[in-house]
Parts: structure tokens; sequence; C-alpha cells
């Protein structure tokens, strides 16, 4: 039996790109695990910007499964290569799961489509839909499947336990092309992602899709497991992600994490998510540097401009101006995560965050703001007659920013240098 994951062809400038590696490679990893006398084909074209003919040089193996990951952007060109692939080989049953089935399942329950992942922690559901379907069963959680013409559910998907959750397959990107895909974002390290918790319980954004495709109850890998990678060092990367929405949510899990790694590996480096306010306590940051952590990203999103208001309830400038401090104490970069384009958010909005952000230290990380809860709604019709491909955070331009799109690409692009009123850029 063989199995093609595949990553559709379609480049953006992410700046993510090792979040959704840790993503995409672990499932490969997983799905390698769970059919060691199977061969599983990995082709990362999504990620390091490979041509679609690539992965067709795979399809001309008949592959018996192809499992295709599209976020909301690639939706299109995942469902281009499913009829390719349904031309070139019939009989490969294809199944697709990823971002894009949060907000958009329905543009994959057709032709050429035969299994769409819905819920439970994806590598298991694919795993366990992969076998059922080999013995020439039916699906039995977390997917919708096609049965002639219709369409049918399961049962909720199931999901895994911390300690079963894969590491990434190092085989399954190149790490050249990711060290050349990072220069061209102007980022400093290379990163190795891996998982250490799923699941939001703050779940304060219809945007956001982590408590709806991870849930709503933080889970974790256990501290020993995830020590024992860290020791392993980050090469040929720089850096550790600590994969997480929220690295702190668990404060036992936290506390148990520093003390291990201070015995184990406390040089080795590390970065995270979370929310800003637990880092207005200076004796966490201080802890954490001491066992490596090099850096923090966090959601802003915006601030207003008149400080009496406020457009989204995530932080203020006085406890922005604490973590500040406490992090260029104890040298770690803050990254904070904005958002342009969000109700009710002016230019003045965006010019005086950006510009707090970077008086204050941090490194700003704009994104465009994408409504993907708009999409649901959407029929068929509508969503095949949009340019879905737009709906990525670094290319969805909404003028009521008040940027003009030329300053939205810069501020994007470069957002150290984005200074509109010297800008060669502005309109
Ligand atoms: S934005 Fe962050 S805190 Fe809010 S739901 Fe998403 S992951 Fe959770």
């Amino acid at each position: 039996m063989q199995i093609l994951h595949v990553s559709p062809s379609s480049p953006v400038f992410d700046k993510t790109l090792h979040y959704f590696q840790a993503v995409f490679s672990a499932t490969s990893a997983y799905l390698k695990a769970r059919f060691p006398n199977h061969e599983v084909v990995t082709e990362a074209a999504g990620l390091t910007g490979a041509p679609e003919r690539v992965i067709v040089r795979h399809l001309a193996r008949k592959p018996d499964f192809l499992v295709l990951w599209a976020r909301v952007w690639e939706a299109p060109a995942a469902r281009q290569l499913a009829e390719l692939a349904r031309e070139i080989s019939p009989a490969t049953r294809i199944l697709v799961w990823g971002e894009s089935l949060v907000y958009i399942p329905h543009y994959f329950q057709r032709e050429p489509f035969d299994v769409v992942v819905l819920s439970g922690d994806p590598e298991r559901v694919l795993a366990d839909a992969i076998e059922r379907l080999a013995q020439g069963l039916d699906p039995e959680h977390g997917v919708s499947f096609r049965w002639g013409h219709d369409w049918h559910d399961t049962s909720p998907g199931r999901t895994l336990e911390g300690a079963e959750w894969p590491f990434p397959d190092l085989a399954a990107i190149d790490p050249v092309g990711y060290h050349t895909a990072r220069l061209h974002r102007e980022k400093r390290t290379d990163d190795l992602s891996f998982t250490i918790s799923r699941g939001c319980p703050i779940n304060c954004a219809a945007w956001c899709p982590t408590p709806r495709k991870e849930g709503v109850k933080d889970r974790r890998r256990p501290v020993e497991q995830t020590v024992e990678y860290l020791a392993r060092g980050p090469e040929p990367y720089q850096l550790f992600q600590l994969h997480s929405p929220l690295l702190v949510q668990d404060r036992l899990w936290i506390a148990e994490l520093i003390a291990r790694k201070a015995q184990v590996c406390p040089q080795v480096p590390f970065k995270s998510v979370d929310l800003v306010n637990p880092y207005a306590e200076e004796a966490l940051v201080a802890e954490l540097a001491r066992v490596g952590l090099k850096g923090i990203g966090f959601g802003i999103e915006t601030l207003c401009a008149d400080r009496s208001r406020r457009l989204t309830p995530k932080v203020d400038e006085r406890l922005l101006e604490q973590v500040a401090a406490h992090f260029a104490r104890y040298g770690v970069e803050g990254k904070a995560y904005t958002q342009l384009g969000l109700p009710g958010q002016s230019r003045e909005d965006v010019l005086y965050t950006h510009r707090l952000l970077l008086d204050l230290g941090f490194v700003p990380r704009p994104t465009g703001a994408t409504p993907f809860q708009r999409l649901r709604s959407k029929s068929l019709q509508e969503l095949d007659a949009m340019d879905l491909t737009r709906w990525d955070r670094k290319s969805y331009y909404d003028p009521r920013s008040g940027l003009s799109h030329a300053e939205f690409l810069q501020i994007i692009t470069s957002p150290r240098g984005f200074a509109p009123e010297v800008s060669p850029w502005a309109a």
C-alpha cells in the first residue's frame, strides 16, 4: 500500500512557516509510524514552493491513498490537484484535512474527494480512516465520507494522548529549502517546531481556528518526553519552537518543564506563543529565560489611538510596558501579532499600535484581518466564484484599515522598516 501525503503547490508569503511545517511533518511522522510496513511518501510543495509537477511525479505511481493538507488559500490548489489525481489514477482514494476544513468543509464534499476530516486529532483520524478503507470498511470517526453521490458524517473525531503526539518528520521538509524560504521572509532564525500543547480554553475570537480544530481543553505533551526531545538539540535548525497556543496556561506543567529542563538541557534555546498577561510576572520571565527562552509571540490585535477606548479586550499599554521591561531585562524577544482591517479600526489606530510596539522594543508582526468565519455561510457556488487564494493572512487586504495597498504590503513584508511618513511605498 502506498500513501502520498501532500501539501499542494500554492506558495504564499506566510511568516509562520515553522508552525505549518510542524503540523504537516508531524502528521507524516504519525502516518509512517502507523503504517510501518507500507510506503508513506511526503511532498511538502506548498511549504517549499515546489511546482505541481513535482507532485504529478508521485501520482504517476498511482498511490492507494492521496492525503491532501489544505489551508483556506490552498483549497483551489487542493481541488485542482485532486482532479488531476482522479484523472491519472482513478482508483486512488482522496482524503483532505487541514485548517480549511474548519471553515469550508462543504467546498470539499464533492467529487473527486472521498473523505474530509472534520474533527478530532487529524493524524489519528486520517490513519484510522485509511486503516478502515484499506480493509474495505467505512471510516468510523471524525470525517465525512462519500458514498456514490451522498456524503455521510461519522461520529466526532477521537484524539490522542499527549504522549502519542508525533514529533516532526525531519525528512518531510528539506532544511535547505526551509532556510531559503525564511531568508525570503527576513526572519532571523531557522526554527524547528513541535507540538507541546493543543486546545485553547480562552476561545476569544471567531476568526481563530485553534479552539475549533483542537478543542477548548488545554492538553499537554508529557514534560519528560518534551525535555528528552529538546535535549537532542534543534540541529540542523537553530531554535526550537514549542508549538502551543498558550505556553504557560498550565502552571504545574510549566513549573515541571522549567525544573526538568534546568537539569537536562538548560541552554537549548526555544521560543513559543502565549497570552501577554502572564509575562507581567517578572519571576516567570526570569525562570523561563534561565532555561533557554528566547522569544514569545503574543496577540495584541490592535490598540486604539484614543486611549480612553478599547477595540479589543486583550491588552493595554501599561501591561505592554511592564512586559517590555521584563523581556529587555532577560533577553527575551517579544513578537506582537497585530491585525490590519479589524472592525472599527482606523489608520490612526494602526499607526499608533505599530509605533508603540516598536518604541517598546517589540517586533511587530502584522497580518491582514482574515474573517474566515464568514466563509462558513457561503454556498459552494459563492465559494467557487471567490478568489480563495487571497485568504491568507499576508495577502488579505481590507481598505478599512486606512492603509493604502502599497502601505499594507510594506508593513506586512518589512514591519520594522515601516514608517509611512518617509516611505517610498506610501500612496
Ligand atoms: S487568539 Fe489565541 S487566545 Fe484567542 S482563541 Fe486563538 S489561540 Fe486562543
